[in-house]
This record gives structure tokens, sequence and C-alpha cells, in this order.
């Protein structure tokens, strides 16, 4: 199995800011200080975390808290901060700091020692370990001022403490590449299609996502510009990562194809890379010379981190990335993908998704195979492309739909299976799995919740990593096959029918 590397997850940092306020006296003060340094020293080395976690400041005055906020908002590695009120922090000083703060937050609800000390406790311990009110009082003006946060409760040792701190972290280094990396649309959207329309404007505001649109020809003259040893090398890694089939080490005319697809993707590839983009989008009905629809150009792009939305659909794509960016170094994959087809067997119901061409090599679960197929759609010559299938095991798909008044990120936990049988008369890359609760209560609340045919697929991907990227990028998120209770969704979604 391949994993894709967009090596993001350590070009970013988080700040930790230790609350307490100058009434405590110099002692005080220097043992909070050196409590944090341990603690920072300790998370530092955990695994869990992705990215450096870096101890700032104990933050005394009003001062300091401005000061600090000002500097992680001017911090491009800055990707996030989070707080923990060692001692009390009286918390009208956190306000002009927290008024100003662009980052996303997380409040990290911790104390220095995970036990008391009963037989030795006494009030100077008392005056120095006292966050379980501390952070009271910091919780109540972030949500007096109604701030996005996530809370984090337990031991800073405590192995799911810091799950919950790194999964917030990959969302929060996603949102921070969102803002940088572009998203590229070569032609528009599919005509007539609604789910893949949307307000860029929007987008940008919300998300932090810009997505510009090229005409057709600048990626012709891309293509046609890539240099035989670019195309060498892009079949060079094809043959390191993918097996030819043998139909087409065979065939001359499958052999160019291929060779077509490394140009294309060299173009793409050059195109990308000078305009800072981690996203891309294309749509067969604009292809203009290209000789084949991007297929194994596209997937093998994905495989190296890029994000990718077919028929123009680049919320798809900027998701996509998104996706790719949080699940960074797991084990598992990332990929563009589509419900196509059901299987409704009593017991036995599952969801067969794939698309055209375009599924990342990432999620498969042997090394995948080359082959040149024809296509029934675009009109163009027969395009080479990954076969394979899809890894078992659990997965979650996500969407990110445009609603109007506001964006909502819909997802849903699946389990990907085995194929039961072979299916030797369609070769394209593709997924098989049972979603949960169960096919027909998850498709029956997608559709009502509005979910679009093309998602995210990730087996790196949790639910709380969505969760924790909707709550900083302030989007509502609905999650079907989680705890929430199906019927409990159904009110939520359902319940302002004729307000839109
Ligand atoms: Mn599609």
């Amino acid at each position: 199995m391949t994993t894709p590397r967009t090596n993001t997850l350590g070009r970013y940092e988080f700040w930790f800011v230790v609350g307490s306020q100058n009434l405590y006296g110099p002692q005080v003060l220097a043992a909070v200080e050196e409590h944090a340094r341990a603690m920072a020293a300790g998370l530092a080395n955990d695994p869990t975390l992705p990215s450096p976690f870096v101890f700032k400041k104990v933050a005394r005055d009003s001062n300091d808290i401005l000061a600090i906020f000002r500097e992680a908002n001017a911090s491009p590695a800055c990707a996030g901060v989070i707080t923990w009120m060692h001692t009390f922090s009286p918390s009208k000083m956190w306000i002009a700091g927290l008024a100003l703060n662009r980052k996303p937050l997380l409040h990290l609800h911790t104390q220095f020692n995970r036990d008391i000390p009963w037989a030795t406790i006494d009030m100077d311990f008392m005056n120095l370990n006292q966050s379980a009110h501390g952070d009271r009082e910091h919780g109540f003006i972030a949500s007096r001022m109604n701030l996005a946060r996530k809370v984090v409760v337990g031991h800073w040792r405590d192995p799911e403490v810091r799950d919950r701190i790194g999964a917030w972290m990959r969302a929060a280094c996603a949102f921070a590449d969102g803002q940088e990396k572009k998203v590229v649309r070569f032609g528009d959207n599919m005509r007539e299609v609604a789910v893949t329309e949307g307000n860029k404007v929007s987008a940008l505001m919300r998300l932090g996502w810009t997505v510009d649109g090229y005409g057709i020809r600048e990626l012709e003259r891309s293509v046609a510009g890539a240099s035989d040893a670019e195309v060498d090398a892009t079949i060079a890694a094809y043959r390191e990562r993918y097996a030819f089939a043998p139909e087409v080490e065979a065939d001359p005319a499958a052999l160019a194809a291929v060779r077509e697809q490394a140009r294309i993707e060299a173009g793409i590839r050059a195109f990308l890379e000078e305009r800072g983009a981690g996203a891309f989008t294309t749509t067969f009905e604009d292809l203009g010379a290209l000789p084949q629809l991007p297929g194994l150009a596209a997937q093998d792009l994905m495989r190296d981190g890029y994000g990718f939305g077919a028929e123009g659909d680049w919320k798809t794509a900027a998701l996509v990335r998104a996706m790719k960016v949080m699940g960074e170094g797991l084990p598992g994959g990332t990929s563009f993908m589509e419900d196509y087809t059901y299987n409704f067997e009593p017991g036995n119901e599952l969801v067969l998704g794939a698309h055209m061409l375009e599924v990342c090599p990432s999620i498969a679960d042997a090394r995948p195979r080359i082959e040149v197929h024809p296509l029934g759609i675009g009109g163009k010559a027969d395009p080479a492309r990954l076969v394979f299938e899809a890894g078992a095991g659990p997965a979650v798909v996500a969407t990110m739909l445009e609603m109007g008044g506001g964006y909502r990120l819909l997802s849903n936990l699946v389990d990907a299976v085995a194929l039961p049988e072979p299916m030797p008369k369609l070769p394209v890359a593709r997924a098989l799995w049972k979603p949960r609760p169960s096919l027909k209560a998850s498709a029956r609340l997608w559709i009502l919740a509005g979910g679009a045919h093309h998602t995210g697929y990730s087996s790196q991907v949790t639910p709380e990593m969505l969760e924790d990227y909707a709550r900083i990028t302030g989007v509502e998120y609905a999650e079907i096959g989680g705890g929430i209770d199906p019927r409990a969704l159904e009110d939520r979604l359902c319940g302002n029918w004729g307000s839109r």
C-alpha cells in the first residue's frame, strides 16, 4: 500500500499558553512555568501529536495575553493556540486577546499532577494546582464571547487526551494549509449539476479556499511544454509504484497511451506547482486538445497529496486535500470517491464506490495495475488508469455542502469490505463498503441532509478530525453512523424545512 505524504503537518506548530496572574507572587509563578515546560517537553516527544507543541509563555496579565495572540496571528507557522489555566487567571484579562485571536483554539483542561497527594496535600498545594476552577473561569469567558474551540479534559499524560489533541492539530493544519494552497480548476463544472456549484467568495471567506479557474488552453500549453525528461521521470515513477498489466506491456499503442497520461500528469503537476496549488479539478466536458481524460494522471497526483474533484467539483477537491493533510502519516489512504451503485441483497447491503477513473491508489489493498481501456464518455482516446480494490476496514466518507445560508460538512462512517466475487469486466479502481448504521438508514439520512454523490473517502481520517475541522471553520457538522441517534439527526436536519 502506498501512503501519500503531503509533508504538511511538520510545517506548522502549536503554541501552549498557560494562564496565571501576578497575585500569587514569584515563587508560585516560577513553579507554574516549570510545570508548563515539563508538560510541553513531554508532549513534544509524543508521536501522537503530529506537529511541534511549543511552550510559549505563562500569561500573567492582559498585556501578556494581548501580545501572545497578536504574535500568534502574525505567525504563519502557528496553526493553533492551546490554553490551560494552571492557577486562577481572571478572564477579563483574556478578553482583548481572545477577541482578536484568528487561530484555532483548544482549551486543555488538565492539571500537572494526576493524583491528589493525600498524605501531603496542604493549602500551598491547593493554591498552586487549581485548574479545576481556574479553567472554569476560562471556559466561561470563551462561551460568553461565543468562541468556537475544542475542550479536552484529562491528565496530560493520558493517551486518550493526547489523541484528542492530535486529532485537533491535524484539523487545524488542514485549515492552515487550505488558506495557503490554491484550488485550480481546469474548465467549469459539469453543466446542469447543482451540488458541485457554489459561491467561491463564500468559500474563501468561510473556509479559506482560494478557487481559481483556468481555460483548458492554458493546461494544453503546459502539457505540450512538458519535456521528454519529465515524461520519462513520470514513467519511471509509475514503474516503481505500480504494475503494468501484461496486455499493456505487449501492446505498443497501450504503452503510448500510458506515455500520453504521463505527459498530461507532468503538465498538470508543473501548472499546479507554479501556482502553489494543493488541489485541482477537471471536467470531461472541457478537455480541449488533451488526448485522454486525465485518469492515471489524476490518480498519481492524488497519491502525491493533491486533492482532486471530477466534473469541476472544487469543494470536494479542496476537501480531499484537507483530508489528506489531516490523515498524513497515518495508515491507510484518502481519495476522491463517488457512490456508484448498490447491492440491495437482503442482509448484505453494500455500496460500490468508484468513478470514471479517478480514485487514489493510496487506498489500494495491493499493488495497483496500469491498464488501458475505452471510456464511453468524453469522446477521447482510451485512457490509461490504475485498477485496484480498496483495502478492507473502517473508513469515513465526507462531503462539503453549500446550503445557501452556509456550509454543512456531512460524514458517514463505513466499513470497507473485500469483493465477494471478482468483477473482471469492470476495469476501474473501486471500493466496496457497508455504511453504518445500515445502508438504508445511512442513505436516507445522507439524502435528507442533501449529501453529494462525490465525497472524500478516507481510511486515515476520523470523524473527530472532521468535526474539529468544522468547528475551526465554523460550519455545521453532521455525522451519520456515529454516536448520534438517527432519529435525533433527522429532526435536526429537517427541523427547519421551509425556512431556507
Ligand atoms: Mn462524478
